[in-house]
């Protein structure tokens, strides 16, 4: 029985049980869940987390980008929205990250995915010897 990944992964908890927690430290898993015994060694999320939370904050934040050069304000306010901005992408992403983390993951678990396999169907329309119908 599994949890809603989506669910259990903003609250950081584990896909299958949604009680034990995912994370050790930052973004580093646990071994295993506390709860069901669930084993975090199986699902690897790479960095698609990190790929969805910048493109996101990109999207979100790039107006910004061209609305804050064009803004008629002294250069110290300017300076400060700047650095008001870059700190607001900067604490965004660092809030979203684990829990991008803990959706991916607990997705994968939920699928079973695991890396692409090459398996060869035969050579030139036959069967391998192996084929089972
Ligand atoms: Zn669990």
């Amino acid at each position: 029985m599994f949890e809603h990944p989506i669910r259990s992964g903003l609250s950081l908890k584990c896909g299958r049980c949604g009680e034990g927690k995912l994370f050790g430290a930052y973004l580093k898993f646990k071994p295993s869940c506390d709860h069901c015994g669930l084993d975090y060694g199986d699902a690897d999320t790479a960095d698609g987390p990190a790929f969805f939370v910048s493109s996101l904050i990109m999207i979100v934040f790039a107006p910004f980008y061209f609305l804050l050069p064009i803004l008629e304000a002294p250069l110290l306010m300017k300076i400060a929205l700047w650095i008001g901005l870059l700190g607001t992408m900067i604490l965004t992403g660092y809030l979203l990250l684990p829990r991008f983390k803990a959706i991916l993951f607990n997705l994968q678990i939920q699928n079973q995915a695991e890396e692409a396999k090459f398996e060869s169907t035969g050579s030139h329309g036959k069967a391998p010897k192996n084929w089972k119908h």
